[in-house]
This record gives structure tokens, C-alpha cells and sequence, in this order.
């Protein structure tokens, strides 16, 4: 018999449940809102500048960490928007998207058996992630309807051998935005422990009610100690270019590029110059987008709340947790399921975003990232659930 099996390191995790499910609506022609992916188009400019770039002809390798228009861009617009400065030859590595960002971070970072401190719920690419980096995680709980944590629980997660925080702001999947006092208290223990955090902020502009981002890089003690990840995806709406950035010390920052360029050289050469555009636009881009997100978001928590869901709306991002068990459909794995086949609208088993599973059975995540004539659909379908 030839010995065809997948390596070990990939035995201990499974494939993602969020795109697992995004096949299952696609079989089912279910509204998919399970993946967060917008369905709504990117803005003209994006689009023309990345029709441009092809059509001169830039498209062969890019520089492996970044094309130097897009690394230039970046750091103008941490400068402009969070007045950070971010030196674009030492600090930045341009990513195939935040995903390909935060796993080659902590590839490049993380020795095996340094412990990564992780708050739960969390987006289910930093299990597998950790797993690969070799990390032990130590899990803190964000619980339930504010989604706070416990100041003694954190300070408890940490200890010689940690190494990491994953900070994920505005946070996947609950729509906790973290707040400054919230931020110091990690940047605290990060001092204390000499901890580097390693924080995902693709959702960075998509706040609500007033809500404030603010990256713990800009808090006081963390300018040397953090990664900072982002991506072109949820901001303008191309979440398929796969365009990203790691924003590192420039003493971290060998580590990071040297995963990345073994890993993919570099992130589609066209698509950086159009992220450069991009990156560019208005402030007026950022507040009509943060706007359209707050319609979505209303007719999202009036849907759930019409039909009995116990959600809060969220802060950030565009997510909600929604607790399931007066549908009486079974676990979150169940009730999914039965979402996606009878009723058309695709959801996430809250499991996926636990470490014990058991805590996410009674949860399932909606994500409202769509059109408002799709969500007027979903909740016409989820009128079926009445009957
Ligand atoms: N972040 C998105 C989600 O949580 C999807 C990301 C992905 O599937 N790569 O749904």
C-alpha cells in the first residue's frame, strides 16, 4: 500500500466551516449569509485602476513584500487616519489578504510551544493558524451580550512562556469593538510578559453608534510590540482580491517575509496598484460605507428580532451572534442545516468559533454584509420559520 495521507500537522484541524457552508447554500440557492463576503459591487475607481494596471502591463511578479506604490499608500493612510507612523521599506509586508497576513505572522514569529493568548469567541482561521505555528493557545472568554472579559481571567492567560495575543478589533464573530481602556489593560500585561500582539483590524472601519477604532499599536508601550493586519477585502468590497498587510517592527519583520515569500511570493501585482487607488479615496468613502452599514445592520437585528433570535446589535464589524434555542431545531450544526435547506438563508454553526464546541450549540453567526434587497429576501424566507 503507498503511504498517501495527509500530513500529521493537518490531522488536528478541520477544514473551515464558514466556507463549508458557503458550498452548501450554493447547493441549496440559499441566501448565503454565512460567509462574510459583501455582494454589493467595489467602488468604479477600484475597478478602473485595476483594469489600468492590467492594461500596463503590470503583471508579473510583484516585489515579494509589496509593490512599493501600495506599501507607500498604506503608510499614508495609517498616518492620516490613526496618526501612525508606519515606515513602508522596514515595516510592511504586503499578503495574499489578512488571512495569508496573520498566519505568516505568526509563522514568522511564534516558535513552537510559546503560548498565544486567543479571546473566545474567535474567527476560526486562528485555530488552524496556531496549530501550524506550532503555539499552545490559552483561550479567554468574551461572554455574552456585551461581550467583556474578565480582567483577572487575562491577567491569568499570561506567564513566561506566552509569546502572543491574537486581538481581533472590531471582532469576528461577536461585534465587540475593544475599547481604549480595554486595549491598555492588554497592552499592560503585553509589557509586563514582553508579549507581542498580533492584531487582526479588517473590520477597522466598519464601526457603529459612534464607536471609536483604535489600534493597540497606537497605545503607548505597543509601538514595538505589535503586528498590525489589514486587507483591501471588507473595506472595499473585494474580498476575492486577496490583497492584505502585516505591519510589523522592523525587527519582525524579516521573519514575516521570508513565510510570505515561500509561501506565495506575493499578493497579485494588478490588484496592489489598484489597492493604491483604493487606499486613496475619500474620507466621504468611509463614512457612506460606514452609513450603508448601519441600514444593513437595522433590518438585520429587525429580522432577528421579529422572529424571537436573542441578539445584540453589534458594535463593529458586520456579524451577529444569535442564540437559536427557541427554534427548537436542534444544536447550532442542526438548526444551520435546517436554515440553509428548508428555509434558504445560510448561517454559521456557532461552534466553529469555540474552542469546546458545546459553548457555540446554542448560536449561530449571521453576517449582513449584503445588499438591502438580499436581507429583505432572507427575512421573507425566515417568515417560513413561523409556520
Ligand atoms: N471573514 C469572513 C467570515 O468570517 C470570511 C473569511 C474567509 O472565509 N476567508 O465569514
Amino acid at each position: 500500500m503507498p503511504n498517501v495521507r495527509p500530513s500529521r500537522r493537518t490531522e488536528s484541524f478541520t477544514e473551515s466551516v464558514i466556507r463549508e457552508m458557503t458550498r452548501l447554500a450554493m447547493e441549496h440557492d440559499a441566501i448565503n449569509l454565512a460567509q462574510g463576503f459583501p455582494d454589493f459591487p467595489a467602488p468604479e475607481e477600484v475597478k478602473q485602476a485595476a483594469k489600468d494596471a492590467i492594461d500596463a502591463d503590470l503583471n508579473q511578479y510583484p516585489i515579494t513584500w509589496g509593490e512599493p506604490e501600495l506599501r507607500g499608500a498604506i503608510a499614508a493612510h495609517y498616518e492620516r487616519r490613526y496618526g501612525m507612523h508606519v515606515d513602508p521599506l522596514a515595516q510592511l509586508c504586503v499578503t495574499c489578504g489578512s488571512t495569508e497576513a496573520m498566519i505568516a505572522s505568526l509563522l514568522g514569529v511564534i516558535d513552537p510551544g510559546d503560548e498565544v493568548v486567543i479571546f473566545e469567541p474567535y474567527y476560526e482561521n486562528y485555530g488552524p493558524d496556531t496549530i501550524l505555528s506550532g503555539a499552545v493557545p490559552r483561550y479567554v472568554s468574551l461572554r455574552a451580550p456585551d461581550w467583556t472579559f474578565d480582567e483577572m481571567e487575562l491577567a491569568n492567560a499570561f506567564g513566561p512562556r506566552t509569546r502572543g495575543i491574537v486581538l481581533n478589533t472590531p471582532n469576528n464573530p461577536t461585534g465587540k469593538v475593544f475599547t481604549r481602556e480595554e486595549l491598555e489593560q492588554i497592552a499592560a500585561l503585553c509589557q509586563k510578559w514582553d508579549v507581542i500582539a498580533f492584531t487582526d483590524e479588517i473590520y477597522e472601519h466598519i464601526v457603529y453608534d459612534g464607536a471609536q477604532h483604535v489600534p493597540i499599536a497606537t497605545v503607548p508601550g505597543m509601538e514595538d510590540r505589535t503586528v498590525t493586519i489589514s486587507a483591501l477585502s471588507k473595506t472595499y468590497a473585494v474580498t476575492g482580491w486577496r490583497v492584505g498587510w502585516a505591519i510589523a517592527p522592523p525587527a519582525l519583520v524579516p521573519g514575516i517575509r521570508k513565510v510570505h515569500d515561500f509561501l506565495a511570493v506575493g499578493a497579485p501585482t494588478p490588484l496592489q496598484h489598484a489597492g493604491a487607488t483604493a487606499l486613496n479615496l475619500p474620507d466621504t468613502y468611509y463614512a457612506r460605507m460606514a452609513e450603508e452599514y448601519a441600514d444593513r445592520r437595522e433590518l438585520m437585528m429587525k429580522t432577528l428580532w421579529d422572529h424571537g433570535f436573542e441578539a445584540q446589535p453589534p458594535r463593529g464589524a458586520y456579524y451577529v451572534m444569535a442564540g437559536i434555542s427557541h427554534l427548537g431545531l436542534g444544536d447550532d450544526t442542526q438548526t444551520a442545516e435546517h436554515l440553509t435547506r428548508e428555509i434558504g438563508v445560510a448561517v454559521v454553526p456557532g461552534s466553529s468559533f469555540f474552542s469546546d464546541p458545546s459553548l457555540g450549540h446554542a448560536l449561530v453567526r449571521f453576517s449582513f454584509c449584503k445588499k438591502l434587497e438580499t436581507l429583505e429576501e432572507a427575512a421573507r424566507r425566515l417568515e417560513k420559520l413561523r409556520t
